[in-house]
């Protein structure tokens, strides 16, 4: 799979879309998801041209990937989901139910989560 440059959240990384930003440092920009699916709902993307987790892993820097991971702590803790707690996910591919294709990580919390998974698995 080859990175669409003109993905939403490259062009949210190049400052051609706005975002209700919450953290920006050399590795990971976060933000607030435009449509929240819990009380606190915020995203954290890798500043570099990566689809997907396996794509992050596979071809980011140790540095990169210490920073990513970093910048997500970092953000639970300033959106306060820590105390509660909070639920990291990240969506991959087409069963993963990936709509923009730069690798992102969610951060949901803010209340009770519901079940982990909210369907059940189907053949098509
Ligand atoms: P995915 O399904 O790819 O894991 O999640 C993509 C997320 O990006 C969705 O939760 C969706 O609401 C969010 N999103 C899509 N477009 C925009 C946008 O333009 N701005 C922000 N802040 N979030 C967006």
């Amino acid at each position: 799979m080859t990175y669409d440059t003109n993905n939403i959240f490259a062009k949210i990384l190049r400052g051609e879309i706005p975002c209700k930003k919450i953290y920006e440092d050399d590795f990971a920009l976060a933000f607030y998801d435009i449509h929240p699916a819990a009380p606190t709902h915020a995203l954290v993307i890798p500043k570099g041209a990566y689809e997907n987790h396996e794509a992050f892993t596979a071809n980011a820097s140790d540095e990169a990937m210490a920073g990513f991971s970093r910048a997500i702590g970092k953000v639970a803790t300033m959106i306060g989901v820590t105390e509660g707690g909070y639920r990291l996910i990240a969506n991959s591919g087409a069963n993963g139910g990936q709509e923009v294709p730069h690798y992102h990580v969610h951060i949901l919390g803010g209340g009770r989560l519901g079940p982990m998974m909210a369907g059940t698995l189907n053949s098509d």
